[in-house]
C-alpha cells in the first residue's frame, strides 16, 4: 500500500486521487491530509502544497513514476479537454514551439500527445475557425433505445413506442419556444445535432414530424451542419433514412461498437453484425453524405485482434468518420454495478488496440480531428474522432472548445450558455426523466427564459 500525505491542502482532493490512479489501482494507495493521523500508516510519502497545484502534482507524478516505472503520456493532466487547453495557450503564446515547451514543462505531457493535440487544434482552426459571435449549436435529445447497453450512462429509456407521442408533444413545445427566443434575441444556429438515446427509435412518421418542426421553428439559413445520431442498427429502415435525407440531414452515426456478435450479446445490444452491415449499405444507397461509425476499445472478453477485426470490417464500408472510444466505467451504468474496477484490468490491452488502430486509420487516409478524455477508462486513454476528406464534425469540435452556447432541448439536455466576455459557461439543465420532463415542460421553458434568453413572456 502506498500512502501519500498532502500537507497544507484538504479540498478538491479528487484531482490528486485521479492523478494517482494513473499509476496505481485504488486498492493499492491511500491519499491522506493533515487531518489524518499518519502514525497509523507505514511508509508515508509527504508532499507539501505551496499554493501551486501543478508543482505538487509534478512531484507526485515524478515520485510515482520512480516507484512504478510508469510514465503516463498525458503527464499531470487529468482534464477531459486537452485540445482546448492547448488552443488557449496557442492563442495566448502565438507559436507552436512555445506551447509544446510549456505543455512539457508545466504538465509533463509527452511529445507524442503534445504533437497530437497541437496538430488537431491547427486542423480544426484551418477548417472550422472560431464560432461566429452570437451563434449557438442546437442539441435535441430523444431518450429512447431498444435495449440498454452494459456501459450506458445516458438518458435512455426502454418503453413502448406509444409512449413517444407524449414526449414529442412536450419536445415540440420546447422547440417552438426556443426557436422564437433565438430569433427574437438574434442568436443564430450554427449546427443542429439530434442525439439521445437513439433518435431513430422514432418511426418514420414521427421523425418526419420532428424534422419538419425543427425546420419550421429555427432559422437554419446560417447553419453549417445537421446531424442525426442513428446509432443503433436495429432501429434503421430505409424509409427513415429517406426522411432524414429529405430534411437535409447530412450526417448520421451508425454505431457498431464491435463487429462480433458474441460481444454484442455481452454488452446487451439487441442487434447483429449483419444488421450493422445492412445499415451501412442502406446509408450508402440513400446517399447520406457523411456517416460516422463508433467503435469501443476494451469491451469485455475482446482481444486486440478482435478489436482490429472490427475496425477492418467497418472500414470495408468506408465511413467518412470513425470514432474510437475507450470503454469507461460510468457512474450509472450496469457495468459499474457488475465490476466497478473493470477498467483497471486491461490498460495495456486498450493502448495496444488504439495504437494499432491509429496506424491502420492513418494508412487509410483518416486523420484525428477531435479528442476528449473520460474518467475511469482503461489506461486513461482518450476517445478520438477520425475523419477523411476533411469531414470534421463541427458540433463535436464546438462541444469540446466550450466557446459557444449549446442549447439543449429534451429530457436530460443540459444547455450551456457561453459568456464571451468572461470566457465562461453557465449550465441550464432540463430534468432527465422523460415523464417528469413531460409533466414539467412549462418549468423547463421558464428555466430557459430566465437563464438563456433576455426577456421572454411565456405563452
Ligand atoms: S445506444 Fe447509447 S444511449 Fe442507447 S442504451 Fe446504448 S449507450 Fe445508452
Amino acid at each position: 500500500m502506498y500512502v501519500l500525505k498532502l500537507e497544507n491542502i484538504n479540498t478538491h482532493m479528487n484531482q490528486y486521487e485521479e492523478l494517482v490512479k494513473l499509476f496505481l489501482n485504488p486498492a493499492d494507495f491511500k491519499v491522506i491530509t493533515d487531518e489524518d493521523d499518519d502514525q497509523t500508516y507505514e511508509n508515508v510519502r509527504t508532499f507539501k502544497f505551496d499554493g501551486d497545484k501543478n508543482r505538487i502534482k509534478r512531484e507526485i507524478y515524478q515520485y510515482l513514476s520512480e516507484v512504478t516505472g510508469e510514465k503516463p503520456k498525458w503527464g499531470i493532466l487529468t482534464g477531459i479537454r486537452p485540445v482546448k487547453l492547448a488552443g488557449e495557450m496557442y492563442d495566448a503564446m502565438g507559436d507552436r514551439t512555445s506551447v509544446k515547451q510549456h505543455l512539457a514543462e508545466e504538465y509533463l505531457i509527452s511529445d507524442e500527445k503534445a504533437e497530437l493535440i497541437l496538430d488537431m487544434y491547427e486542423y480544426q482552426q484551418k477548417h472550422l475557425g472560431k464560432p461566429p459571435a452570437g451563434s449557438a449549436g442546437i442539441y435535441i435529445g430523444i431518450p429512447f433505445c431498444p435495449t440498454r447497453c452494459l456501459y450506458c450512462s445516458f438518458t435512455s429509456n426502454q418503453v413502448k413506442p406509444e409512449k413517444y407521442e407524449g414526449y414529442l408533444e412536450a419536445l415540440f413545445r420546447e422547440i417552438t419556444f426556443v426557436g422564437e427566443g433565438m430569433k427574437r434575441d438574434g442568436i443564430t444556429v450554427e449546427s443542429v445535432y439530434i442525439g439521445g438515446g437513439t433518435p431513430t427509435s422514432l418511426n418514420a412518421d414521427q421523425l418526419d414530424r420532428l424534422l419538419t418542426h425543427v425546420r419550421n421553428s429555427f432559422d437554419l439559413s446560417a447553419s453549417r451542419e445537421f446531424t442525426v445520431e442513428a446509432g443503433r442498427p436495429d432501429t434503421f429502415t430505409y424509409e427513415k433514412l429517406e426522411v432524414l435525407k429529405k430534411h437535409g440531414v447530412e450526417r448520421i452515426s451508425i454505431n457498431p461498437q464491435t463487429m462480433h456478435d458474441r460481444t454484442l450479446v455481452t454488452i446487451g445490444r439487441d442487434h447483429t453484425v449483419q444488421q450493422t452491415r445492412e445499415a451501412f449499405e442502406m446509408a450508402s444507397k440513400c446517399g447520406i453524405p457523411v456517416v460516422n461509425a463508433d467503435l469501443i476499445a476494451g469491451l469485455p472478453d475482446e482481444s486486440a485482434d478482435d478489436f482490429i477485426e472490427s475496425l477492418n470490417e467497418v472500414l470495408k464500408h468506408g465511413p467518412e468518420n470513425i470514432t474510437l472510444h475507450t470503454l469507461a466505467v460510468k457512474r450509472s451504468s450496469r457495468l459499474k454495478e457488475l465490476d466497478e474496477n473493470f477498467h483497471y484490468k486491461q490498460p495495456r490491452l486498450t493502448e495496444e488496440m488504439l495504437t494499432r488502430a491509429k496506424e491502420i486509420l492513418t494508412a487509410e487516409g483518416y486523420r484525428p480531428y477531435y479528442l476528449y478524455r473520460q474518467k475511469h477508462t482503461a489506461g486513461s486513454t482518450e476517445n478520438i474522432g477520425y475523419c477523411k476528406n476533411d469531414t470534421l464534425s463541427l458540433y463535436n469540435v464546438r462541444i469540446m472548445e466550450e466557446a459557444q452556447s449549446i442549447i439543449a432541448l429534451g429530457a436530460g439536455g443540459i444547455t450551456k450558455v457561453y459568456y464571451p466576455d468572461e470566457n465562461r459557461l453557465e449550465r441550464v439543465p432540463n430534468v432527465s426523466n422523460y415523464e417528469i420532463y413531460i409533466e414539467r415542460i412549462e418549468e423547463m421553458l421558464e428555466r430557459k427564459s430566465k437563464d438563456l434568453f433576455q426577456e421572454v413572456t411565456l405563452c
